[in-house]
């Protein structure tokens, strides 16, 4: 049978774009990527590179205009071009719909209130004169509607003094969640509505830095905890009634109840394991379900865990990497270096997925590769 190369793009060309990418080289697609850095991660995978500004309208609506489905590798884009193509017979993976709801946090959680989503209890606060007037909710964590990310744009007021912190801006005010444990559930749907769910993964925080250290998958918790997750998660994408791929983000409390904290309606980075640690990666999850082949397999191959690559302390200018040969020398260590040329502290250059069997001597083989590894100019 005679099949037609299917044109898909890609707004945003970062590390996630790059890892779809290389998924994408295992079927017949003619790929094409919208960035304005023409350096970027993804810019030297694709078929057509488009050096252009994810977050304009027209620079938008061109790059799509003759494609035949588009995804996002990041939510910060022109849903309003998306909208006109899609109604123009582009199909977007998610719907435009969705990715509206989700770029905006008050528009995200009052969603999930109207489906019934649980998530932390809100009051929406237009202004910092607002927020003054709901001490009573306090403690609780002020987020930014629009603009916020990795933590910017977000806020811990923990008692009256600290109102000052808050945004003169249209933000919600979220109840504080006595947190156990932050996961992520990955869930893939198609077209006509299947789904397939990823085992969770876990966030582990260094307690000092307050800082992401890695993340294990699957999660260390009750099977009654992770079903409850799983439904949720479920729940959560069938209420946007949009292919494509998602992840969500939710809290477990103290009592093990499970919250939404928010949803990415993309290929995510607690996910990033799934390309060894997993039967079907969630990169080629989304290309199956763009292409419309059947829904891969999840299901976890080993327990694994994902360490961030981050640019050292007190280094800027090209990367070197120091440590490759120990860490690759471990057991199921396998070494993903985004192609950024140019580090500075904190940047995030890379990630190492380790697997094994036994959960203790995966914590120590995520210690073994943070002493190992050094991102350096
Ligand atoms: P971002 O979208 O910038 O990542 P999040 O909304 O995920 O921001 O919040 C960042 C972090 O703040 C979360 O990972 C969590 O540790 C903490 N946090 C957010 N909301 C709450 C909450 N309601 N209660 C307690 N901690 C929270």
């Amino acid at each position: 049978m005679d099949q037609a190369i299917l044109k898909i793009g890609i707004l945003g060309g970062g590390q996630l774009g790059r890892m779809l990418l290389q998924a994408a080289a295992n079927y017949v697609i003619e790929t094409f990527v919208l960035e304005n850095d023409s350096n970027c991660p993804a810019a030297h995978l694709c078929n057509h590179f488009i050096k252009g500004d994810i977050k304009d309208f027209s620079t938008v609506y061109n790059f799509g205009k003759d494609l035949d489905a588009l995804t996002i590798e990041i939510e910060a884009v022109n849903v309003e071009a998306l909208e006109k193509l899609e109604s123009e017979g582009v199909k977007i993976y998610p719907k435009p719909a969705a990715i509206k709801i989700i770029k905006n946090k008050i528009n995200q959680k009052e969603f999930y209130r109207q489906h019934q989503i649980p998530s932390p209890d809100f009051i929406v606060t237009e202004n910092i004169n607002e927020l003054k007037a709901h001490t009573t909710f306090l403690p609780a964590v002020h987020k930014i509607g629009q603009g916020g990310y990795d933590g910017k744009g977000v806020q811990v007021l923990r008692n009256e003094d600290a109102i000052n912190k808050g945004f003169d801006a249209p933000s919600v005010l979220e109840k504080m969640v006595d947190i156990q444990k932050e996961i992520a559930v990955i869930v893939g749907m198609n077209d006509k509505g299947e789904t397939a769910v990823y085992p969770a993964t876990e966030m582990i925080f260094d307690p000092e830095l307050n800082l992401l250290d890695y993340q294990i998958s699957p999660a260390d918790l009750p099977e009654n905890v992770l079903n409850k997750a799983n439904d949720i998660a479920l729940q959560v994408v069938k209420s946007f009634n949009s292919p494509g791929l998602f992840a969500i983000e939710m809290f477990v409390d103290k009592n093990n109840n499970v919250l939404v904290n928010e949803t990415a309606p993309r290929v995510h980075n607690s996910g990033h394991h799934t390309i060894e640690a997993n039967f079907c990666s969630q990169y080629d999850m989304l290309w199956r379900i763009m292409l419309n082949y059947p829904l891969g397999n999840t299901a976890a191959i080993l327990p694994s865990a994902i360490v961030n690559v981050l640019g050292d302390d007190g280094y800027s200018g090209n990367a070197k990497y120091e440590g490759l040969n120990e860490v690759l020398k471990m057991e199921n260590a396998f070494m993903h270096l985004y192609g950024k040329t140019q580090t500075k502290p904190g940047r995030k250059m890379g990630h190492v997925t380790v697997m094994s069997e036994n959960k203790n001597e995966l914590i120590e083989k995520v210690k073994t590769i943070k002493q190992s590894l050094k991102v350096i100019a």
